[in-house]
């Protein structure tokens, strides 16, 4: 049986089961049980304190098929197990700040004022919503102007300063507040007991404390500290753990930093990851030691009150104070940024960085933050590259059929345009299926949904393509029309599309080129290493090779 996450298994699937932000849950389950639901809101406030999940309890509200719209939905009906699932069609969780594959966010918002695919509501999550682009606020305003009905927008942002006031002032704004200890005690607590685990109250308030008023970050330091305590949660261990967290880590890297030694920084990533810590708590301990060494530079006097007054007074010798100031907001605003970048460990390596590349050696430096000249190629490179996360795959596979049903109209016209055209059969087989979709006459959205699909059956005429969970965005009714208008078009006759949303796909056109495009890379990688002056880098300075960071000079140049 493999392990699910604490944050993950325990993600409260009601309104009732859900910690804290009391006044965001009372308002909208009023408004649900009244049936005066507004159409945008926005929840503003930090990472890890309950966004997403609210966005989820609301399109289940909207959406369940036993209880119709209420604030209780049953959690049992197929909409409510999908929703839960990561996999309803008509719940667009997007995220502004990354590069998902979500390439065209604006066509995206254009598509809310057509009609849901399964639901009765269209619910758009854009998380981050403060980056997306001009164009795709714009899209946005012209839905939020005039509302069609079926759609619902929630609104998620760190920064809701940098949002249009146009697209503000139609928002429902609410402020979701950092939990309070003793509530996040009280959940775990409560986690502890169910799940029958052993612990004890001091242990529960320390990882309460270090998890800094979000409880998905409290869920994973106690999945950390039950592994690290072999099954139990007690004081001792999680003092350690949190400590080693904490403490050596932060000293290494502040060594690593008056050194100037990139690698060793890279080395402590490397660590921190193999470890399983938080790159937040690590952060936030980072900035707390250089705001420690601030004071003893200001009144080395006040230096004596902290725990670790020694050393504090030695960095404090060796650092610049505009080094140190430079440190505090690299680590603070390194902080922030782990919700930007692809993972977690990728983001905290990259702050790392930063503060090596920044950072003046000692204290008879410049004493401005001026950037490093470039360092030597093979000394940077990480040991391994973090990240890469695997796509977690949809147990279950849900079928979403008459998506393609509707609007004869528009492919009748598209038939008789290409009437005269030379027509094709559907391929008989799966590996026909790329090459196939790639002599479709296809653009933008639609031409991307034909890549990521994969066929799966031909029943009379219905075809039956599936999509991977990550894709299904893609199957919105307007692209999946005009793919069905080109499919019709090639081969002739009338179609019928269903879409199974369910595991990454093997044979998409997109998965196809993936494979080439990893194989020529491959070969490019190979030809580099075997290059003498990269094997002469690599030995003398005992690197290994990052190959995400190898690109051809000309050429392709990957995507
Ligand atoms: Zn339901």
């Amino acid at each position: 049986v493999s392990y699910q996450a604490l944050a993950r298994r325990w993600r409260p699937k009601t309104f009732a089961e859900l910690t804290g932000q009391e006044h965001v849950v009372a308002a909208l389950t009023g408004a649900l049980d009244r049936g005066r639901l507004h159409h945008a809101y926005l929840l503003t406030g930090t990472r890890g304190i309950g966004k997403t999940t609210i966005a989820r309890i609301l399109a289940k509200s909207l959406n369940c098929l036993t209880n119709g719209v209420s604030s209780t939905p049953c959690g049992t009906c197929a909409a409510c197990v999908d929703i839960d699932a990561g996999r309803f069609v008509d719940l667009l969780e997007l995220d502004a700040a990354s590069n998902t594959g979500i390439d065209n966010m604006r066509e995206i918002l254009d598509n809310a004022r057509y009609a849901p695919t399964v639901g009765r509501y269209k619910v758009y999550l854009i998380d981050e919503v403060h980056m997306l682009s001009k164009a795709a606020f714009n899209s946005m305003l012209k839905t939020l102007e005039e509302p069609p009905e079926h759609v619902k927008f929630v609104l998620a942002t760190t920064d809701p300063q940098k949002i249009p006031v146009t697209v503000l002032s139609r928002c429902l704004q609410f402020n979701l507040k950092p939990l309070p200890v003793a509530q996040i005690a009280a959940r775990l607590t409560q986690i502890l007991a169910a799940e029958k685990i052993e612990s004890d109250a001091i242990a529960i308030d320390l990882i309460a404390r270090a998890a800094r008023g979000s409880l998905r970050d409290a869920l994973s330091l106690l999945d950390q500290a039950i592994a690290h305590g072999g099954g139990s949660v007690r004081e001792e261990s999680v003092r350690a753990m949190l400590g080693a967290a904490a403490h050596d880590f932060v000293y290494r890297i502040a060594d690593a930093l008056v050194a100037g030694d990139g690698a060793a920084l890279i080395a402590e990533s490397d660590t921190l990851a193999a470890n399983g810590w938080s790159p937040a708590a690590a952060l936030d301990e980072l900035a707390g030691l250089f705001y420690r060494i601030a004071v003893a530079q200001a009144l080395p006097q006040a230096a004596a009150q902290f725990d670790d007054a020694a050393r504090v007074t030695d960095y404090a010798a060796k650092l610049s104070r505009e080094a140190v100031q430079l440190g505090y907001q690299i680590a603070s605003q390194g902080r922030e940024d782990l919700k930007l970048a692809p993972d977690e460990a990728t983001g905290f390596a990259m702050t790392l960085l930063r503060l090596w590349a920044f950072e003046p050696a000692s204290s008879e430096g410049s004493g401005e933050g001026t950037q490093r000249s470039a360092p030597p190629v093979a000394q940077a490179l990480p040991r391994s590259a973090p990240g890469a996360k695997a796509q977690p795959a949809a147990s279950n596979v849900a079928t979403m059929r008459a998506a393609a049903a509707a609007s004869p109209a528009s492919t009748s016209v598209t038939t008789t345009r290409e009437e005269n055209a030379a027509k094709v059969a559907l391929p008989a087989d799966v590996t026909q299926w790329p090459q196939f979709v790639a002599s479709l006459k296809l653009t933008g959205m639609a031409a991307q949904l034909a890549a990521q699909t994969e066929q799966k059956s031909l029943e009379g005429n219905v075809l039956t393509l599936k999509l991977a969970a990550a894709q299904k965005h893609l199957a919105d009714r307007t692209y999946a029309d005009k793919l069905k208008g080109a499919l019709e078009a090639a081969t002739g006759r009338k179609l019928l599309l269903a879409f199974e949303v369910g595991d990454a796909t093997e044979s998409s056109l997109a998965a196809q080129q993936d494979r080439a495009r990893t194989k020529a890379k491959e070969e490019g990688e190979r030809a580099f290493r075997e290059e003498p002056f990269v094997r002469d880098l690599l030995s003398r300075f005992d690197a290994t090779i990052k190959p995400d960071t190898i690109t051809p000079i000309d050429g392709d140049k990957p995507r």
